[in-house]
């Protein structure tokens, strides 16, 4: 299943345009009013991160690419199907995190796409690699927001690069696996079944099956007053929490919010994925695993681990200062460096170019220059700019010294 930012951006691609050009022409009336006619697009590239979850703005990417497509079926792209059943808490990710195994094999495949688990903020491993959904981009090192207005899938939205790296891969615990192949079968599972009725029949015939509605709270470590509320249907339970109800029986997820009990299916050896993994935060483990991302190369910061381990970052500072400072550190000593490789490489770069143009045609004007640049590399920038002053003006001044040919 494809997330719909990854196929908007597909689209686009297919166009040879931009997400920006793409919605500006064929998805317009996703503009704001207020930009609709000035082409400003506003806080579009925002709006397009919660494309792919349950919300309004699920449902406006939707109906406008439903239009724009001719398909039918765009909603499966999305959570949109749950938003009945299940609240949009903790649900999706802030920004979006990628298996290089799957973008590995997909490119030799020749299609690349970002899937719809990878937007999710339960899924903390690829369930085919077993490997750790990585947040960061190898190269550049910084967070991957879910769409951006010239996006590709598989490529940085900050550095333009593929972001299949050289980076070793980070293996996950076998309960985060297991958790993470529940949560793929059920977003695998056809969805037209969820419905809160059924939801609510499923909780009844759970607690049916314990002495009293406290018991099965305890023994799914849900909150008893939560329960109650998903009972008379006045609130949703969260992804996780439906999780932690289907792990009593256990009982198949995608059944349960239809409105059925029945067994999972589970190949032999699995391991019974755990209830909940965020509730009680094992720290001997997640410290190991901060000492882990010490490793990581390049070094990896303290909000991306904090993302990766589904903890929050001013909760893993307070718990592992020592650890978390240790990162931090580790990382600001890496972006340092990376800003002065980057200026030596722009120097170059700006200084060969300026002077090829200078020797070949005399003159070396701004644009010109520009143009023969990587597009990451703009004169409005003040070292390229100055550096482009100073090769010409040398440039200039060694050409007044040297004699006229006869
Ligand atoms: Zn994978
Ligand atoms: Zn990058």
């Amino acid at each position: 299943v494809e997330a719909l930012a990854s196929y908007v951006m597909r689209l686009a691609a297919a166009h040879h345009t931009s997400v920006s050009a793409l919605i500006r022409w064929g998805a317009s009336t996703l503009l704001p009013p207020s930009h609709a006619s000035t082409g400003q697009l506003g806080d579009l590239a925002r709006a397009g991160g919660f494309a792919n979850g349950m919300g309004r703005h699920a449902a406006a990417w939707v109906a406008a690419f439903e239009i724009a497509t001719g398909r039918a079926d765009l909603s499966q792209l999305t959570h949109l199907a749950w938003s009945e059943v299940i609240s949009p808490i903790g649900l999706m990710r802030e920004n979006s995190a990628h298996c290089r195994s799957c973008l590995a094999e997909m490119a030799v495949a020749g299609l690349v796409y970002e899937p719809l688990l990878w937007a999710m903020q339960g899924v903390l491993a690829c369930p085919t690699h077993g490997e750790r959904l990585r947040a960061l981009c190898p190269h550049c090192g910084r967070m991957q927001p879910s769409l951006h207005l010239w996006a590709r899938p598989g490529i940085c939205r900050q550095c333009r690069r593929w972001l299949v790296g050289r980076t070793k891969p980070v293996s996950v615990t076998p309960g985060e696996l297991a958790r993470t192949r529940t949560i793929a079968a059920l977003v695998a599972a056809p969805m037209t079944a969820a419905n809160p009725l059924g939801l609510r029949a499923a909780v009844e015939a759970a607690i049916a099956q314990s002495a009293t509605a406290k018991d099965f709270a305890i023994k799914a470590d849900v909150p008893e007053s939560s329960l109650s509320t998903w009972r008379r249907g006045t609130s949703r339970p969260s992804l996780d929490a439906v999780l932690a109800m289907c792990a009593v029986g256990p009982w198949d997820a995608a059944s349960f919010l239809g409105g059925r009990l029945t067994r999972p299916e589970t190949e032999a050896g699995d391991v019974k994925a755990p209830r909940r993994l965020r509730k009680r935060i094992d720290w001997v483990r997640t410290r190991s695993t901060v000492l882990e991302r010490l490793t990581d190369d390049p070094p990896t910061t303290v909000k991306a681990t904090a993302e990766g381990l589904s903890i929050d970052a001013r909760w893993l500072r307070l718990h592992l200062p020592l650890e978390t400072g240790l990162l931090k550190e580790r990382y600001a000593a890496w972006a340092k460096d990376r800003s002065a490789s980057r200026r030596a490489r722009i120097r170059d770069l700006v200084t060969t170019a300026t002077l090829a143009m200078l020797e070949r045609d005399g003159r070396a004007p701004r644009q010109l220059v520009e143009r023969g640049l990587p597009p990451e590399i703009q004169l409005r920038e003040r070292i390229v700019w100055e550096t482009w002053r100073d090769v010409r003006a040398s440039w200039q001044a060694d050409r007044s010294n040297v004699p006229e040919a006869a």
